[in-house]
């Protein structure tokens, strides 16, 4: 049985964009330069211009990014990292897999962001009970909306750790009218295709206004090369992004402060017709979420996605369980007194389509099924 409506409509964002797709392609066929061609120079260059960021580096996904910049921060054994026990295993795997030790931390519960106390007690806590060093943050903006990023700088800067932004999901979001990807040392982004900026494979990139730190993940990206090919300086990744994604990124950088718009738009419907039914999101008064989920809380998930289904509209539950509790990550620790917030979100959090090209007779069917 075929979704009467797409979760997410990369279909019609093709549609609106054929020839400018299909240029793209041709001349990335064209030049034959697929690997570090010259689209992947010109990405970075309007990327950096898009967000402000002094440096971008293309990459071969959002979780290399974070690999990369994980690496780049020198974080591996003994470091603690302090992660949101709320968001994707990617942000966790990317420091556990280096050696490092994610320490999960509780989200708030409107926001659904990392809570700054938390992080803050989690922080003593390492530093009074364990061997290990709080070497960094990871701060995930959640569904796009941007976490409290002003707090959670205080609260490094106080204890000298590194500040890493996981913008997966917040490519285009704002806090106090800057993206949010300024306000880490080095914050990353995921261009996987359902995200707001979606590429057409994998792809991500890493940001950063240091100099110093753009130039080790330009190396650490490509074998740990110096300038000169054949000349290892560090143990390194092949990290690079295809420059066939890139050139399709670049078509749709183009549009995407259209789209981005319009997702404002469909999100501030849903808002308006869904609050008296299910807990609508909270987006903080100084913070513009890219609106890549739209996430709305109910004490009848099981109940609601059923009904939804009948009527051919899916759904998505991100995240049905905390990180905390998975199988891979159940040996990290938690703040003190585990993560409540986050166990509780998992069992109420539902996610509707959401995407530039959601059209409002279908969003109206949506608001239907769940108001009746
Ligand atoms: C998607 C996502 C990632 C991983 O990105 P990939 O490009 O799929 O590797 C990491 N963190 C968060 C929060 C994500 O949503």
């Amino acid at each position: 049985m075929d979704d009467l409506i797409p979760f997410i409509d990369l279909g019609a964002q093709r549609a609106f964009i054929t020839d400018e797709i299909d240029n793209a392609i041709e001349g990335v066929l064209k030049h034959g330069r697929f690997i570090m061609g010259p689209e992947i120079e010109e990405l970075e260059k309007a990327l950096s211009i898009h967000s402000k960021a002094e440096n971008v580096i293309a990459c071969s996904s959002g979780t290399d990014a974070l690999v990369l910049a994980l690496l780049a921060l020198n974080i591996g054994p003994g470091s603690a990292v302090f992660i949101p026990a709320f968001t994707f295993a990617g942000t966790a795997g990317a420091a556990a897999i280096l050696g490092a030790t994610p320490v999960f931390v509780d989200v708030e519960e409107d926001t659904f962001n990392m809570c700054s106390k938390n992080l803050k007690a989690a922080i003593n806590d390492v530093q009074q009970n364990s061997t290990l060093t709080a070497s960094a943050v990871i701060a995930v903006d959640l569904f796009g909306q941007p976490a409290d990023h002003l707090k959670i700088k205080t609260i490094a800067e106080q204890n000298n750790i590194k500040i890493i932004i996981d913008a997966a999901q917040s490519y285009g979001a704002q806090l106090q009218g800057n993206p949010s990807l300024k306000f880490g040392h080095i914050s990353t982004t995921s261009f996987f295709p359902s995200k707001p900026l979606g590429c057409y494979g994998d792809g991500g990139a890493v940001f950063t206004d240091d100099a110093k730190l753009a130039n080790i993940v330009r190396s650490l990206r490509i074998h740990g090369q110096t300038n000169s090919r054949y000349e290892h300086l560090r143990v390194g990744l092949n990290a690079r992004m295809d420059t066939l994604q890139a050139a399709i990124l670049l078509a749709k950088l183009r549009i995407f402060d259209r789209e981005t718009e319009k997702r404002q738009q469909i999100a501030q419907i849903y808002n308006e017709n869904l609050k008296d039914f299910v807990t609508t999101p909270v987006i903080s008064p100084d913070r513009k979420s890219s609106w890549s989920q739209y996430t709305v809380k109910t004490k009848n998930r099981d109940e609601m996605i059923e009904r939804l289904k009948m009527a051919k509209i899916p759904t998505a539950v991100y995240y049905p369980k905390p990180l905390n509790t998975q199988p891979a990550f159940q040996r990290f620790p938690t703040a003190p007194g585990g993560v409540p917030i986050s166990t509780h979100l998992a069992q109420q959090v539902l996610s509707l389509p959401i995407h530039p090209y959601l059209d409002r007779a279908s969003q109206d069917h949506i608001i239907k099924v769940i108001s009746s």
